[in-house]
């Protein structure tokens, strides 16, 4: 173990002490950020491949972003929740303009974007299907760490915790209609998926399955939300993953590179589900200035500078030296869209091979104990893949995990 400095031991004691412990995090501070990298305490700097989480979309204190929230803040941080502001009217017709929808709210995270998706599927039910009000989830999915987007979110591990759930959810495995259509009753009013499963360590869904579940839901007026919380705004190579499909759901959400660090979430619907009336929905953050400011600062750079095309040109590159690392080493099922990518390893081994990167200055991250995933910035160019596949090359080879050579 490396010897800290003082002030970074005195900031981790401080920390154990005074933080609920709710995740593992490594013995580092973060203190600095700009571009693809981060630097801790020590002066020691990271290539970030997991982008603040696939959220700083422009990198890391984007100039953009600094410039927006620098203006905003000497203009109005906050009038309420009650009040019009103009930050709030030029994103709103921003975002409905670019994504295909028509209506917007806002919030502040991903999970509330998703509660509040849930919530338009329950009115929905309540005024159009006689009080229908379940929503069939994906097994392995991710929607959220509320209580209803717990509830929502099919990884396996969520199932023991916090019980008695939300009701409502039920679980169907992604890509197989007929689980799916087996599961439509009297009681659905939605169907809720990612069309790439993030969390669940990148997994796409098929075309076909996806059209079927569109003329499922057209068929029994079922509302369609693709969460698009980690897929959307250029992730995947398109500005929304839906567009890969040729299939618009009902209702879709947004959060994570939306802000590129600033936090803030979007549901999107279409006039034809403009379903809630004041007091339905809400909240003292919602399209509040200084965040609206924010995302329309980030979201017109990811427009002008064409970042979605430079996800899919990267990504695409970054996969083909993945596979290429395939030949030598033991990796595995490389797949993904875009910048959302990932390749399994041996059983056991991807935190190990995450933590060993992290010593040689690449940040990537390990979603379960056979898969890495990369979800670098949007900025990411041909140089730092060059880079990041040179210290991944060396940590593979020094945890012996290259493949047995054949000799004939
Ligand atoms: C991260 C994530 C969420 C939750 O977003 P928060 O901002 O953490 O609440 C929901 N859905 C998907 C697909 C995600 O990746």
């Amino acid at each position: 173990m490396q010897s800290l400095s003082q002030t970074t031991d005195s900031l981790l004691a401080s920390a154990k002490q005074s933080l609920l412990y709710t995740a593992n995090r490594p013995d580092v501070v973060m203190t600095r950020g700009e571009g693809m990298h981060l630097w801790d305490t020590e002066g020691k700097s990271y290539l970030d491949f997991i982008g603040g989480w696939a959220v700083t979309s422009l990198g890391h204190s984007p100039a953009i972003l600094q410039e927006a929230l620098a203006y905003q803040s000497s203009q109005l941080v906050h009038a309420s929740p009650g009040f019009y502001n103009k930050p709030m009217i030029e994103f709103a017709s921003l975002l409905t303009e670019i994504s295909g929808f028509d209506k917007v709210f806002f919030a502040s995270s991903g999970a509330e974007a998703n509660e509040s998706a849930i919530k338009l599927a329950r009115k929905h039910g309540e005024l159009h299907l006689n009080g229908a009000y379940e929503i069939i989830t994906m097994t392995n999915s991710f929607h959220g760490r509320t209580l209803a987007t717990m509830s929502a979110t099919g990884k396996p591990a969520f199932q023991p915790l916090f019980e008695p759930k939300v009701p409502g959810f039920k679980h169907v495995p992604i890509n197989d209609f007929d689980a799916c259509f087996a599961a439509i009753s009297d009681h659905t009013c939605a169907i809720m998926l990612e069309l790439v499963q993030g969390e669940g360590g990148v997994h796409s869904v098929d075309a076909p399955y996806l059209q079927a579940l569109r003329k499922a839901c057209d068929v029994y007026n079922i509302m369609l939300i693709f969460d698009e919380v980690q897929t959307g705004l250029g992730r995947t190579g398109k500005l929304f993953a839906y567009e890969h499909y040729g299939v618009k759901p009902d209702v879709m959400t947004l959060a994570k590179g939306i802000g590129s660090g600033f936090p803030l979430s979007a549901m999107l619907t279409t006039a034809q589900y403009d379903l809630f009336e004041p007091g339905d929905q809400g909240g003292t953050y919602s399209a509040a200035p200084l965040g609206m400011a924010a995302g329309h600062a980030v979201v017109s750079e990811i427009l002008e500078r064409g970042l979605a095309e430079n996800a899919a040109k990267q990504g695409a590159l970054i996969q083909e030296k993945l596979t290429m690392l395939s030949e030598n080493y033991a990796v595995s099922q490389v797949r993904g869209k875009g910048l959302l990518l990932a390749f399994d390893l041996p059983e056991g081994t991807a935190p190990v091979i995450a933590a060993a990167c992290m010593k040689e200055g690449l940040l990537i991250n390990a979603p379960n104990a056979n898969t890495i995933r990369l979800m670098p910035p949007l900025i990411v160019t041909g140089e730092d893949a060059e880079k990041m596949i040179q210290i991944l090359t060396g940590v593979l080879e020094a945890c012996g995990l290259q493949n047995e050579a054949v000799y004939s």
